[in-house]
């Protein structure tokens, strides 16, 4: 088997306030292969984010990795200084954010911070980062890309501003892509252009891509893998055919529940999963589902081990544990 791209064995995350610690992400491991596109689903409050950051090591306020391994082409993430993760962001590791507008500067025109990226991290001069930044203009589909180079953010709609942030991440042709939402705040129109486009530029520049996201529907036509997460665990992973046609976690069974079905004319109940995303700060032991689990049992009080169906099908469930009764669904909350 092939040396993963990145390998993350045993993430934990926490982050401290005046209460104490709050532990965000609780014991996360996975890897992802050279070319591979991974989804990473979950609501907001899953630790899917959280994981995203502690890659490019950019955790906010008091967050920090208490344990674990980032190996990232054989080398670990953790150990690494700033100055060294400077070099490996933007570079090798790229970003890109729900919203544009955080990502670009309203005060400098598109170009010039797509040419700026490009000359900072590839030492180019000032003319050839002009003609790439050019280039990957129109490579994102933005018309006109000569005229458009001396737009400001505020002249692009919201498509185009993601298009120019795809633009600026992939300009250093990274190795990996981190897509955080990246068509969360767009129509669903131009969210199917963008993820087509992600999927275009994945084949000619050759990246592998995480795409974080709250919808499974989004992770369909794009993912060949996917990791469901939930209060700061990985509940189940496998290919977007094993989630989709054999889920095997009450989770992500209630995720799917909730999703709309294409091509049905029959009127559709979609059904919600009760109650609300888990409050991390509260999660002390067992398995974080389990205030909203409808199988909830005693045992549940205890932290599952994971279950496999196939090599690479996993989930965190006592269900899957032939040895336990299963009449005994007790709700030992
Ligand atoms: Fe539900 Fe228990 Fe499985 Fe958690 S471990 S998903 S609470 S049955």
């Amino acid at each position: 088997m092939k040396e993963p791209l990145l390998n993350i064995k045993d993430l934990k995350v926490s982050f401290f306030n005046n209460s104490g610690e709050v532990k965000v992400i609780r014991g996360v491991s996975f890897d992802l292969q050279k070319g591979e596109v991974l989804g990473v689903v979950g609501e907001s409050g899953s630790g899917k984010s959280v994981t995203s950051m502690s890659i490019i090591k950019l955790l906010k306020g008091t967050g920090q990795i208490t344990n674990g391994e980032i190996i990232y082409k054989g080398e670990d993430i953790v150990k690494k200084s700033e100055k060294e993760m400077m070099k490996i962001r933007g570079n090798d590791i790229a970003m890109i954010f729900q919203d544009p507008m955080t990502s670009l500067n309203p005060v400098f025109t598109v170009g010039s911070q797509i040419s700026d990226v490009i000359r900072r991290h590839q030492g180019l001069s000032k003319a050839k980062s002009r003609e790439k930044a050019i280039e990957m203009l129109k490579m994102v589909g933005i018309p006109s890309p000569e005229e458009r180079y001396s737009n400001y953010p505020h002249e692009f709609s919201g498509g185009m501003r993601q298009r120019a942030i795809i633009a600026m991440a992939l300009s250093c042709e990274p190795d990996l892509l981190i897509a955080d939402e990246p068509t969360t705040a767009l129509d669903v129109t131009i969210q199917a252009q963008i993820l087509q486009l992600l999927m275009e530029l994945k084949e000619k520049i050759d990246t592998s891509i995480i795409l974080i996201t709250h919808d499974l529907g989004v992770v369909a036509n794009t993912c060949s893998r996917v990791i469901v997460m939930y209060g700061g665990l990985i509940m189940e992973e496998g290919t977007v055919d094993d989630i989709f046609y054999n889920p095997m976690h009450p989770y992500t069974r209630g995720l799917l529940q909730s999703l709309p079905k294409k091509n049905t004319e029959e009127r559709q109940r979609l059904i919600p999963i009760k109650g609300n995303p888990p409050d991390l700060a509260k999660i002390v032991s067992g398995c974080p589902f389990k205030e909203r689990c409808p199988h909830a049992m005693d045992i549940c009080n205890k932290e599952p081990e994971y279950y496999y169906d196939g090599e690479n099908h996993r989930a965190m469930c006592w269900l899957l544990d032939n040895s336990i009764k299963k009449g005994d669904e007790s709700n030992g909350k």
